[in-house]
């Protein structure tokens, strides 16, 4: 039986005050999440101070990224082992930002990948395609393309220590969710792709939905078979949002 996960993506956001805030708020309604494991990716520089204020709360952490390489002269980078340090849970590799933006390929994504695990960080692997693509027809082409990168060079047994988050592009931070039937048929590709290979790795495999998530559709999101929870963006820098959702699951 697959536990549902909701992980918050703060992306390039918050500040000391409002994170103390917004910890604050998640800490104290944390009692009401029933069936949900929790977890935030602050930036890089607020982990000590997540860490500080979850310890001992049923709250993970990660990172929003990892770097591919270990140590030395990487400037701007942060070592896995960095994160282990800080006691991170996770870590999102491939987030659709980094790929699109900063230009992350298929391959270095799965470097990314490669190193979280070496450090003993569960890879939340983020994997979707853009507009063009989906109106193209070619979904299940690209994500099997993202898949298989990580797959060759990790193989799959790898994907039975990580996570994978369908977050379609044209769903992240535009209010334009994927139905739910539309996710499920994506997540359902996901499934049968790893089950293909191995079916226990498959069957136990956490896919969350990532793309305008919200209180008022999670539910319906995470009612669907093959949906283990969600990537939440914006709605988690709202505790009372981000609680709703992560509440959402005991609904199912
Ligand atoms: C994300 O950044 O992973 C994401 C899903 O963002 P949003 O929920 O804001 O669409």
């Amino acid at each position: 039986m697959r536990r549902p996960l909701v992980a918050g993506n703060w992306k390039m956001n918050g500040s000391t005050a409002s994170i103390a805030t917004l910890l604050d708020g998640i800490r104290s309604g944390l009692g009401a999440v029933k069936t949900a494991d929790v977890a935030v990716c602050p930036p890089f520089v607020y982990i000590a101070q997540v860490a500080d204020a979850l310890r001992g709360a049923q709250v993970a952490w990660g990172g929003q990224d990892v770097s591919d390489q270990d140590s030395g002269a990487h400037t701007g980078e942060v070592a896995g082992a960095m994160l282990t340090d800080l006691g991170c849970k996770y870590a999102i590799v491939g987030h659709s930002e980094r790929r699109s933006v900063y230009g992350e390929s298929d391959e270095f994504t799965a470097r990314k990948f490669a190193a979280a695990r070496r450090h003993g960080l569960v890879p939340i692997l983020c994997v979707g395609e853009s507009l063009e693509e989906r109106e193209q027809g070619i979904t299940e082409s690209v994500v099997a393309r993202q898949l298989d990168a990580v797959i060759a060079l990790e193989g799959v047994d790898a994907l039975a220590d990580a996570v994978v988050a369908y977050e379609p592009v044209w769903a992240i931070g535009t209010g334009r969710t994927a139905t739910p039937d539309q996710a499920q048929d994506v997540h359902a590709f996901i499934r049968g792709k790893i089950a293909a290979q191995n079916g226990t790795i498959a069957g136990n495999l956490q896919i969350l939905y990532g793309g305008s998530v919200k209180a008022n559709n999670a539910a319906e999101l995470f009612a669907m078979a093959d949906i283990d929870g969600g990537l939440i963006g914006g709605a988690s820098l709202d505790a009372d949002e981000f609680l709703a959702i992560c509440r959402a699951p005991d609904q199912s």
